[in-house]
């Protein structure tokens, strides 16, 4: 149930793209990022230019693949996409931005896993809308330089400290996702109930989506098994007993926390007396690894107050000892 886009089956991606919003109108939520981004595209229109660069940043599944595509529809431009460690060599990348039409927009996720080398020739594409091939190898190896058609790049990433700086510095947008709050992923999950036929009353919305990690993916995808326990247990309908009953079933717990959640939390307290202590020791510890907890499952316990981030490594709250029903040591709870 985490919020990683990568391993999705092929349904799962199905599902995803029907419930995937198509303009800023159906987009919920990220008030500040979407006006601002309204106003570029629509002064980028204007001037008939292209779209400044953006980089989008944020924990997986709050919308950056979602923004894009709306970003392109309101371009009225075509969308090709991509991801970093798709890009293998630059013959990949050159093959991709020399059949990029006027205006188009190049998604590129992961932008922090590129190879240093097809990096490098990104920076003239985004900077003079050029790059330079090299043919050949040896006595005649001999540079061509191609211009391309005027483009934006969309870069998305979970990891924007990993990215260099010559890379960063290319982008004129730079957008931060955050986490969604219950009401408005409550929104959500009714505007995805409505478009799978499936009824759903105020309160069983509320109770899915104050249990999503903050995150419309999680929503989305704890509404799909749901809908499934109201056909099977229920009449159809998903009440709050139903809501209720299969976020048990899923390991969801009362504030939302999943198995590896919880996993993480008592690994710490159990293992490590509360820390502080490693990532990667924590990683060991769990059987996950380091890349995925600090991605996926660490900013949402930091930004919820169960772990803190210290010089010397990740210390358990005393609001971690509490949510495991535990008595936090008297030294470390004040
Ligand atoms: P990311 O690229 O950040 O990992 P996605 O854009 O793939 O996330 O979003 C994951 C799913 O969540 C999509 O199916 C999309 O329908 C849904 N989603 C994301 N953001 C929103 C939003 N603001 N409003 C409605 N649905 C959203």
């Amino acid at each position: 149930l985490q919020g990683d886009g990568e391993g999705l089956s092929a349904t799962e991606k199905e599902f995803e793209k029907a419930l995937r919003p198509l303009s800023f109108g159906d987009f919920t939520g990220q008030q500040k990022v979407v006006d601002n981004i309204k106003v570029f595209v629509q002064a980028a229109k204007r001037r008939s230019e292209p779209l400044d660069h953006v980089l989008l940043h944020g924990p997986p599944g709050l919308g950056k693949t979602t923004l894009s595509h709306i970003i392109a529809n309101e371009l009225e431009s075509n969308i090709k996409i991509t991801s970093g460690p798709v890009l293998d060599k630059p013959s990949d990348l050159a093959g991709l931005l020399t059949n990029l039409e006027s205006h188009d927009v190049l998604f590129i996720d992961e932008i922090h896993r590129l190879n240093p080398i097809v990096e490098e020739y990104l920076y003239s594409a985004m900077e003079d809308f050029r790059i330079d091939i090299m043919l050949d190898s040896g006595p005649n190896a001999r540079s061509v330089q191609i211009s391309l058609n005027p483009f934006t790049l969309i870069g998305a990433t979970t990891r924007a400290g990993l990215l260099t700086s010559p890379l960063r510095a290319r982008f004129g947008i730079n957008a931060r996702l955050e986490y969604y709050d219950a009401q408005l992923l409550t929104t959500i999950v009714k505007r995805s109930a409505a478009i799978l036929n499936t009824p759903i009353v105020d309160d069983a919305a509320f109770e899915i989506a104050r249990r999503s990690r903050g995150t419309p993916r999680i929503s989305n995808n704890l509404l799909r098994r749901t809908r499934d326990f109201a056909q099977i247990k229920g009449d159809g309908t998903i009440t709050k007993a139903i809501a209720q009953m299969a976020l048990k079933a899923l390991d969801v717990d009362e504030n939302g926390l999943d198995e590896m959640d919880n996993r993480i939390l008592s690994t710490i307290i159990e293992k490590f007396k509360g820390g502080p202590v490693g990532l990667t020791t924590i990683a060991t510890a769990v059987g996950e690894e380091a890349e995925t907890i600090e991605e996926v499952y660490e900013p949402f316990l930091i930004q919820e107050g169960y772990i803190k981030r210290t010089s010397r490594g990740r210390e358990t709250t005393e609001r971690a000892y509490k949510h495991l029903k535990l008595v936090p040591p008297a030294s470390k709870s004040r």
